[in-house]
């Protein structure tokens, strides 16, 4: 099922993120086997920035498609990558049947390598797979800004590039503001934006992850957020039960605020985002 379908009904459409992990891939796909449960619309399989694990990433793919017959969408980024590396890997999904892919940038490398630079921004990797594929392809939206970006505005406006170039969905970063992400909607559709926007959301698991995260990206945390963690910064199983029931109240909200899907970033593990989903699932 292509991007298009699975976000056209009118309910609220669950999908997950994971990772190729380094060792254990046995575990990966047991805590797959729990999420399963929860029928989710698609998969989603982040791309290593160096390199990494692509050998096993296609291994992941096909688990997913042939074991659990579950739609799969790989993430792909562009940076460092030429076009010939880019039509070998397109090739290998067509092989696998896959119906869609997130097409991404990536982030810039921090140490000095030779890197191929056929592509500098995500919009024209969109418009590549476009020209040489019929996947329906998704596009990375921040509700914060991205990082890099001077401000919010400048970040919509790349962002209809990629939309212009045949982006069918967005995705967007974790946010653990909500207020937040309906600003975002607001101003992207403004644009004359009109494709799905997908939020994403993350469980909180622990206080280092929280730290890492918003390291990385503009995420603000929260006033009320901010309090609990202070609160519980010396006991993870307080902050695991906190971030659960903020999970599903962010959930909840976003549901009866119509958002056509929510999108796990389950961090390979299973027990948040199922224990959020029980909760929620009469609301879906
Ligand atoms: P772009 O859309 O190209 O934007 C990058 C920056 O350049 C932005 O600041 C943008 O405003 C600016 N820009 C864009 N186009 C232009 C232009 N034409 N002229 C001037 N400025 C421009 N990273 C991974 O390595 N692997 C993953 O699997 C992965 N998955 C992700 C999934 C989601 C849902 C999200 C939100 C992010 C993910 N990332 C992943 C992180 C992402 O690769 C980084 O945030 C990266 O820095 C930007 O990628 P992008 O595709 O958004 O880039």
């Amino acid at each position: 099922m292509n991007l298009k379908e699975i976000y056209s009904g009118h309910k609220t459409v669950i999908s997950f993120e994971i990772f190729p992990p380094d060792t254990e891939i046995e575990k990966l796909y047991s805590e797959l086997d729990l999420l399963n449960i929860y029928k989710p619309a698609l998969i989603s399989l982040t791309y290593g920035a160096a390199g990494k694990n692509r050998g096993l990433s296609i291994e992941i793919l096909e688990h997913i498609k042939t074991q659990l017959n579950t739609e799969v969408m790989p993430h792909f980024s562009c940076i460092c990558n030429s076009k010939t590396m880019i039509e070998e890997s397109l090739l290998k999904f067509k092989k696998l049947g896959i119906e869609n892919i997130l097409a991404l940038r990536g982030d810039i490398p921090n140490e000095k390598i030779l890197c191929v630079k056929d592509f500098k921004y995500a919009n024209e990797l969109v418009e590549f797979i476009r020209q040489k594929t019929n996947l329906s392809i998704a596009v990375a939206g921040y509700p914060e800004g991205h990082i890099e970006s001077p401000s919010l505005d400048a970040d919509i406006n790349n962002l209809k590039r990629k939309i212009d170039a045949g982006g069918s969905v967005i995705y967007t970063q974790l946010f653990f503001d909500n207020e937040k992400f309906y600003r975002y909607v607001d101003l992207v559709r403004r644009k004359g934006i009109s494709v799905p926007i997908i939020p994403g959301v993350m469980p909180i698991i622990s206080i280092k992850q929280i730290e890492k995260m918003t390291k990385l990206a503009k995420i603000e945390i929260p006033k009320i957020l901010e309090k609990n963690i202070e609160k519980y910064k010396d006991s993870p199983d307080d902050i695991k039960k906190f971030g659960i029931e903020y999970g599903i109240e962010q959930c909840i909200d976003l549901v009866e605020n119509k958002v056509k899907g929510l999108h796990f970033y389950t961090l390979n593990k299973s027990k948040a985002t199922t224990e959020i989903l029980e909760n929620i699932k009469e609301k879906l």
